[in-house]
């Protein structure tokens, strides 16, 4: 195991080194081989070293690496921006390229500002966004983020940007039902959007499947149409951050789809390129882009945005997940897995939960199933189980954080290219893990 001197990421704690990847397995330099079951962070939606993709990268990496977007239009960045808008809701067909879900972020709320200034609108500049909740981790998505251990040290360098509840419904204990829960947490938005003024709130931002915040938690049904209702309601702009939920990630291309939602403006990442290089996109109503464009342009930019190799990547990941109906295969090993992994509460009385769409699943530890009493901290219990599973040969991704409190979540999130016998691989290996912890 190599430990970088000059390198360094989160915490001290070595990692293997990378060697390849093939399919849905990596391999470290010692030969080790691991399940991805995690797809990384759920960005490898179409496995590693696909040819495809890796044959349109090289024929464009002996063309043009480089071309500043102010200088050129590109021949891939086109094409991308004609196969994603393609892929979107109708209305939402300008596509913005960045290099990563941060980004994507950054734009989107960029973009809605610039927007209602086009509008006459001065006085709207809070952006709404959930508790828990992931955005990225530059400031200004940092600010709209709902975790709080990555959020409190840089307070005093952000905006404060009010937060509503995610609606964590397998934790209630009222009598409602399903459709009467949805409706309760989105009223939260406009009980929020009246209290600070409406006049004064320019956007609602939401990951419409959690992602690593609340370990892929889906809202009941009512609750997407009703925030669709409430924005319009207030002239409230809906940003869906689709970054881990995109690119065929839940058994649909985005997740909006599930509820037949058109926001205003997408963040997109991750999946996009499936981690062939760095990309992300903000989709917004064309609309939208023509006002801005129109009073003068876009007050924004990175020097990487449309990268011609990014975006050959790009296109060539689209062509896959269209022509292998990764999407379909999401939808259909998702149910599989999601079966499997419930059937694992038969066995271990500590998982309390069972969650997500599609390829986006999690799994949850309590003390308790009942009352969905969380773990004790000190058991570990979220570090534990990704240990037991890394030292078996599987990745997956694990939080600590679940509402206002604690818990202890598992993503299982494999690429979308799973088979069903390697689902019985993720699972041995899973059930052998818990197994060891219980
Ligand atoms: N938005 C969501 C929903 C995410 O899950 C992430 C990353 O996990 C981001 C934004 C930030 O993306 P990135 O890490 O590429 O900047």
């Amino acid at each position: 195991m190599t430990v970088m001197s000059h390198l360094f990421y989160q915490s001290r704690q070595p990692r293997p080194t990378l060697d390849y990847g093939k399919g849905i397995y990596l391999y470290d330099t010692d030969g080790k081989r691991y399940i991805d079951g995690s797809s990384g962070a759920m960005v490898s939606n179409i496995g590693h070293s696909n040819p495809r993709v890796l044959d349109a990268m090289k024929a464009q990496m002996d063309k043009a690496t480089f071309g500043y977007r102010l200088h050129f239009q590109t021949e891939p960045s086109e094409r991308l921006a004609a196969k994603t808008a393609a892929l979107m809701p109708k209305g939402l067909d300008r596509v913005f390229f960045v290099s990563g879900g941060s980004e994507a972020v950054e734009s989107a709320i960029k973009m809605a500002r610039q927007y209602a200034l086009t509008q006459g609108q001065d006085s709207r500049w809070k952006v709404i966004s959930r508790h828990p909740s992931y955005h990225g981790s530059t400031l200004g998505a940092l600010a709209l983020t709902g975790y709080d251990p990555l959020t409190k040290p840089f307070a005093p360098m952000m905006r404060e940007m009010p937060k509503i509840a995610a609606p964590t419904c397998y934790l209630d204990t009222d009598n409602l039902d399903d459709d009467q829960r949805g409706l309760k947490y989105a009223e939260m938005l406009r009980e929020e959007i009246i209290a600070q003024g409406p006049e004064s709130v320019l956007a609602f931002i939401m990951e419409p499947v959690g992602g690593a915040s609340t370990g892929a938690l889906v809202a009941p049904d009512s609750y997407y149409a009703r925030i669709r209702e409430i924005c319009d309601e207030f002239g409230i702009l809906l940003i869906y951050d689709e970054v881990m939920t995109g690119a065929g990630r839940t058994g649909k291309f985005i997740a909006a789809e599930h509820w037949g939602i058109t926001p205003d403006i997408i963040a997109l990442s991750k999946g996009f390129a499936a981690g062939y290089a760095p990309l992300g996109a903000m989709v917004a109503r064309g609309d939208m882009v023509e006002a801005v464009l129109d009073a003068g342009g876009f007050l924004h930019g990175y020097t990487y945005a449309g990268n011609p190799l990014a975006c050959a990547a790009g296109c060539a990941v689209l062509d896959e997940i269209a022509s292998q109906d990764l999407v379909g295969n999401s939808a259909a090993m998702g149910d599989l897995l999601k079966a499997r992994l419930t059937g694992l509460m038969d066995r271990f009385p500590f998982i309390g939960d069972v969650r997500g769409l599609g390829l986006l699943l999690a799994f949850e530890l309590v003390s308790d199933r009942k009352t969905m009493a969380p773990l004790p901290k000190e058991l570990n219990a979220y570090n534990r189980l990704v240990d037991l599973a890394y030292e078996r040969g599987l990745i997956i991704y694990s939080r600590r954080t679940r509402g206002g409190l604690e818990g202890d979540h598992f993503l299982v999130a494999p690429p979308l290219i799973v088979t069903e016998a390697q689902i019985d691989e993720i699972m041995a290996t899973l059930t052998d893990s818990l197994e060891a912890m219980a």
